[in-house]
């Protein structure tokens, strides 16, 4: 089986699991009883991880609240904070659904995109206008169904321009992306570890004290991080977590050099082997991991029931997966539903081979000419 299906999510590095195990056995105290040796060394591996996802992103270890993945982090400045919000069309469920069903229509306002993902800058500046100081640009790093990546210093200026603070959900930046907070001017950073050869359920929001001092938490209880977030640490996942960004920043240039290669091989490989029209999403800097594919004519239900023994791919995202219809973001790209239905999503990471990106390319090239040929 090829797995090419980063983006739904990655598998654990060796490292990681090592890192981890040692907390699921012997050492399974919990971080908060910081008065007995068992749990001061759990507390002892929490914070030494905290300092570790600090690194990474530029932040200070002060700015780290562990939740339980991406989605509660952007539940939790987007809600959190009280404040009015300005974001695309293209973010996550996580994001837009947050927004459009917590928030009074007045208090949010979402931009629309080009055919290639660009968001409409003009639109983003005349809403944080009419919201005024205090609100809330939120904008993803990069979209995790076609890839397409936000410049951060362009976004935190035209937040920091307008008196609002910049949030952004970096999910799927970060094994192809440096990001900086401090250098890049972001106020807030959502992220999950399953995404970057971590653990799944554990994420962090990252908030710099600006997005701080309003943010109220959502979940109440035992007043954990700093009353942020209440409810025992998940220790191995933290301790996971903590090694996945270590090993991020260490191979980031390694790892960006490899998707290159691999959406190369993938993209040529496909135009070789399919006698239909190809044409890729998500503009000319979409992140290299992520290859967001039309084949004209050929049903990617279809394509994905031929392949189905050979080959891990999505249709939309993971999330949109099992909805029919297409997903919000190759609408809002212009697409129409039966270009939509014609998308697949191939995305791949350190562990996939130059060999299995060839073999997928010959696999999806020849059985998406024979659909064609079913459809002629
Ligand atoms: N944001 C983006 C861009 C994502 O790709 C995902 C995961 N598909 C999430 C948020 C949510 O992450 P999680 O499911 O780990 O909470």
């Amino acid at each position: 089986m090829i797995y090419l299906d980063y983006a739904a999510t990655t598998p654990c590095d060796e490292a990681v699991v090592d890192a981890m195990l040692p907390f699921l056995r012997g050492h399974f105290g919990n971080a908060s009883s910081i008065d007995h040796e068992m749990g001061a060394f759990a507390n002892k591996a929490v914070e030494s991880a905290r300092e570790q996802v600090a690194d990474f992103l530029g932040a200070s270890i002060r700015d780290v609240i562990f939740t339980g993945g991406s989605t509660e982090a952007n539940n939790l400045i987007l809600r959190g904070a009280g404040a009015s919000i300005v974001t695309d069309a293209l973010e996550h469920p996580s994001v837009l659904d947050t927004i459009t069903l917590s928030l009074p229509a007045d208090a949010f306002r979402i931009a629309s995109v080009s055919s290639s993902g660009a968001v409409d800058i003009s639109q983003l500046e005349s809403s944080l206008r009419e919201l005024g100081p205090g609100s809330i640009l939120s904008i993803m790093a990069t979209n995790n169904e076609i890839g397409t990546r936000n410049d951060m210093a362009t976004m935190s200026a035209l937040a920091h321009d307008a008196g609002a603070l910049f949030h952004t959900d970096a999910t799927q930046a970060l094994t192809t992306t440096a990001i900086d907070m401090q250098r890049d001017g972001i106020d807030a950073l959502s992220l999950s570890a399953h995404k970057i050869y971590g653990p799944k359920g554990v994420g962090a929001l990252v908030c710099r004290p600006p997005a701080r001092r309003n943010l109220r938490a959502l979940q109440l209880g035992g007043g954990h991080e700093r009353h942020l977030r209440s409810g025992t640490l998940n220790v191995p996942g933290i301790v996971g977590f903590g090694e996945a960004c270590r090993l991020a920043k260490s191979r980031l240039k390694e790892s960006v050099r490899h998707a290159n290669q691999l959406r190369m091989i993938l993209l040529e490989g496909i135009r070789r082997s399919f006698a239909g029209a190809v044409s890729v999403h998500g503009g000319s800097d979409a992140s290299p991991h992520i290859l967001s594919l039309r084949l004209a004519d050929v049903s990617n239900r279809a394509l994905q029931g031929v392949l189905r023994s050979h080959l891990c791919f999505a249709l939309g995202s993971a999330c949109a997966t099992n909805k029919s219809e297409p997903s919000h973001v190759l609408k809002a790209i212009g697409l129409t539903t039966r270009e939509a239905n014609n998308t697949i999503r191939l995305s791949f990471g350190l562990a996939t081979r130059s060999e299995d990106a060839e073999a997928a390319a010959t696999l999806i090239g020849e059985a998406a000419t024979s659909l064609l040929s079913l459809v002629a």
